[in-house]
């Protein structure tokens, strides 16, 4: 099954959102762009992008729409016409959802919903500090709430190296959630306005809240 649809995926950091992402991506062949991650695989090049963001993911403050609108800019342009894309942590401001109308308007597609994963701030902070990776494959785990089925090896690889983000600790995790509530929230309005908002309760089990966006995006 194929979806058409251009996606934004909001909400708090460890909302859910790249768990979500991942999953549309593979069984509804849609196309994930996720800036948190272009951003640590230019971090780990070492480029010269990676340079200039290494410490302000470290600190958990935002990079700057200059930036980030450049990096998204060009990865839109290499997908050409395609459709069915999810945008995973874009747009983070106004000026970021402004320049992405703009970008979509020039090659006359369109944002079709911003689905908003809503999260009450007392689950963020155990959500993220308990979450890691397969360091070879990418798979993401949780101590507590998703914990490989053997412990010690990756479900999907066998991998046996897990990594953990910088940035997943509990002082950076109030900043980012601070810079949500005062720079990315007002982004909600912006979508509502535009009639493309709709929210769905992301304290729920992550299959649970993958098949109301399933429900959206096949309506
Ligand atoms: P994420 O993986 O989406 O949680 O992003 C990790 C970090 O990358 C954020 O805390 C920011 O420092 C940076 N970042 C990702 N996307 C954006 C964006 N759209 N605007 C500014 N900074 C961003």
């Amino acid at each position: 099954m194929s979806v058409n649809k251009n996606i934004v995926l909001m909400g708090p950091p460890g909302g859910g959102k790249g768990t979500q992402a991942v999953r549309l991506a593979a069984e509804l062949n849609m196309k994930h762009l996720a800036t948190g991650d272009l951003l640590r695989a230019a971090v780990a090049q070492k480029s010269d992008l990676g340079l200039k963001v290494k410490d302000i993911l470290e600190s958990g403050g935002l990079v700057s729409d200059d930036i980030i609108i450049a990096l998204i800019a060009e990865q839109l342009d290499k997908m050409g016409s395609e459709q069915g894309i999810i945008l995973d942590g874009f747009p983070r401001t106004v000026p970021q959802a402004q320049a992405l109308d703009e970008m979509f308007k020039n090659k006359n597609n369109n944002i079709d919903y911003a689905i908003e994963i809503e999260v009450p701030d007392e689950k963020i902070i155990e959500r993220i500090t308990g979450r890691f990776a397969c360091a070879k494959c990418g798979k993401g785990y949780h101590d507590k709430f998703m914990k490989p089925l053997k412990e010690g090896f990756c479900d999907v690889c066998g991998g046996n190296e897990f990594s953990r983000r910088k940035d997943d600790n509990k002082e950076t995790v109030k900043e980012r959630l601070a810079q949500y509530k005062q720079m990315t929230a007002p982004i909600i309005p912006y979508y509502q306005k535009q009639g493309k908002l709709v929210n769905i309760n992301g304290d729920d089990e992550p299959n649970t809240v993958y098949q109301k966006i399933v429900n959206i995006l096949l309506k």
